[in-house]
């Protein structure tokens, strides 16, 4: 019995530990905001009580808070970037320049407490910065109560009034909202551009406006028969007087919060799968008419392989809605452009509501590691919109495609750049998106598909609500496939270096064809070659890098046939197979085109064209 009892403790002490060590701990938020919004002035007034619960081992002596709305003024750190920047976005360019006294946005803080003690606090552009009079210890809460009052900006980039589409008011980034504190410190990014991390936790949130607005919003709705709009139950009658209509919204275990206001909306809803409600708001008009009301099932069917495919979507509720500059992802939400084809439509519904999974739910840090949100994204959304168009297409080869144009031009930077220090906007969308992309697919390729795609889920799984990095996703790359991945990693995030193979030569000797390879690009891969015969059979030839530590398993769909791994110093590598090269059709290096080659000309011969050479 004691032993027994031993080997219990033993046991349960084993598992606490495993929790802790694959466990990062994460810093929880919790916000009470009431606001009083004018759609006059286009002002606010708000309150705002944090529950900031300190997990770290760390004391503070300061926090930082965003304040997103500042950059929409001239002189701004994002004003300056666009005006200097050599490719600078359309939306922006020197528009926040020349934005007027009461076109400009802002967030000002008129007081703050913390534990009821009023604190002094400097705005530094987009960044609060609060020294606080006594620290935050490990393992408590502070309370901070603040008060605040905001513009909202001439609709420049993602938030903003009146967008181009005539939606009245696009609020993100709208709030004071604390920066986050993980492992590696402080993240007061200033917002220059792009890209958000942040920290989870419970929003409620009330905002009174006027009651000709519907809203559509991060969260749930806390008030459905009082607000109607379509919120209502079924067989409801929704009572309105001419006072401002308050809005009550709650959001658990979210990062952020974003929420639009129009007269005009239309709002259809439809049941998920999982019991995801999805809700859809529009502007009715004749273009917005014909494409919206088919959204509603084209999505529920994508969730259920999105869901099965790349994780579970843990919310309850998610939101389309009509607003912002384009497609941007927020919890539980996007707002995006309405009046694009049937296919814009979709594509952009998808990539935003799959951010969820990258940036809302494993929610890596998007300054240092863009490329984790925009090009798992990309790549996840590729394969889904595959499977919606039940389409035999390769989804990838756009991502490649790009890849290929941003080495070619010479303008290629590393993924581990800043996401805001790219040299240009054009280095920055094809390294986050495409090539971020790509990184999954070369996985395939070197993990093989069925395992990648089991590593991937796991991925989802392992890490959600615990802002992995890059090194985090290569060792759930490396458990699931039980390959050494170092090598990959580090050439192909941290530099530009490019992959090339060729086949150098192929020879008949003693009734065997060997055939040579070369490495001419920097970096090294395992080499899969594919030989077809006259006959029409084919064989596939696979030599694994010796760094990897192991092969990858066979896909099965071909003869398979494992040669000696190849050490990376060695410049070339020759094999010999049966047969001379007359029985040859053709000898190809990764047909799958999987492998980012950067010169595929020289990957594969074609002997039906060129006489073998004999010795
Ligand atoms: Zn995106």
């Amino acid at each position: 019995m004691k032993q027994k009892a031993i080997l219990v403790i033993y046991l349960i002490s084993v598992a606490f530990l495993s929790i802790a060590q694959s466990d990062r701990w994460q810093q929880k938020v919790d916000y009470i905001m009431n606001i009083d919004f004018d759609v006059t002035t286009h002002q606010f007034n708000g309150t705002q009580v944090l529950s900031y619960t300190n997990n770290s081992p760390d004391t503070l002596n300061n926090v930082f808070y965003h304040l997103y709305f500042n950059a929409f003024q001239p002189g701004s750190m994002m004003d300056l970037r666009s005006r200097n920047i050599k490719d600078p976005d359309s939306r922006v360019k020197d528009r926040i320049s020349l934005l007027a006294k009461n076109e400009i946005g802002y967030l000002r803080p008129t007081e703050l407490k913390h534990n009821g003690t009023s604190l002094s606090f400097q705005i530094a552009g987009t960044i609060l910065e609060v020294d606080l009079v006594s620290p935050i210890l490990p393992g408590s809460t502070a309370n901070f109560e603040m008060k605040f009052n905001g513009q909202v900006p001439k609709q420049i980039r993602r938030s903003g009034r009146d967008n181009k589409e005539g939606v009245s008011y696009s609020m993100s980034q709208w709030y004071p909202k604390l920066c986050e504190y993980d492992y590696e410190g402080w993240h007061s990014n200033p917002y220059i551009a792009r890209e958000f991390y942040g920290v989870w936790g419970d929003f409620d949130v009330k905002i009174s406006i006027d009651p000709s607005f519907v809203v559509a919003s991060t969260g749930y709705c806390q008030n459905p028969n009082e607000v109607g709009y379509g919120y209502e139950d079924e067989g409801v009658t929704v009572k309105r007087t001419k006072k401002k209509l308050t809005w009550h919204f709650v959001a658990p275990n979210v990062h952020d919060f974003v929420w639009a206001a129009d007269p005009d909306y239309t709002h259809l809803k439809k049941q998920g799968p999982n019991g995801t409600m999805l809700h859809f708001f529009y502007q009715p008009d004749s273009i917005t008419n014909t494409t919206w009301p088919k959204l509603p099932d084209i999505t529920a069917k994508a969730l259920e392989f999105m869901n099965r495919q790349y994780g579970v979507y843990p919310y309850k509720q998610f939101s389309v809605i009509q607003g912002g500059d384009g497609g941007m992802e927020y919890p539980m939400a996007t707002l995006i452009n309405g009046r694009g084809s049937m296919r814009g439509l979709v594509g952009v519904t998808i990539h935003e509501f799959f951010h969820n999974w990258y940036q809302g739910v494993l929610g890596s840090n998007e300054s240092l590691y863009p490329w984790m949100d925009e090009g798992f994204t990309s790549y996840a959304s590729a394969y889904t919109r595959q499977f919606l168009n039940n389409s035999t297409n390769d989804p990838l080869a756009g991502s490649y495609g790009g890849y290929y144009f941003i080495v070619e031009s010479g303008k290629e930077e590393p993924l581990s750049s800043h996401s805001d220090h790219y040299n240009t906007n054009r280095a920055y969308s094809i390294a986050a998106y495409s090539k971020g992309a790509v990184t999954l697919g070369q996985l395939e390729y070197i993990m093989g598909k069925n395992v990648f795609d089991a590593a991937f889920l796991r991925y989802f799984n392992t890490w959600k609500f615990k802002h992995p990095n890059t090194t985090d996703f290569k060792r759930v790359m490396e458990k699931e496939s039980g390959l050494e991945l170092d090598w990959y990693f580090l050439d192909w995030i941290g530099t530009t270096r490019t992959i090339d193979y060729s086949i150098q030569s192929v020879i008949n000797k003693e009734n065997k064809t060997f055939i040579t390879l070369e490495r001419i690009g920097q970096m090294p891969m395992p080499v899969e070659v594919v030989v077809t015969y006259k006959d029409g059979k084919n064989e596939k030839y696979y030599i694994p890098l010796r760094v990897m530590r192991g092969t990858k398993p066979d896909d099965g769909e071909m003869p398979r046939k494992v040669f000696e791994d190849w050490p990376w110093t060695y410049p070339t590598y020759t094999f010999s197979i049966p047969g001379l090269a007359d029985t040859i059709k053709t000898i190809e290096i990764d047909p799958s085109k999987r492998m980012a080659d950067v010169d595929r000309s020289n990957n594969v011969i074609d002997i039906g064209e060129k006489e073998p050479t004999f010795e």
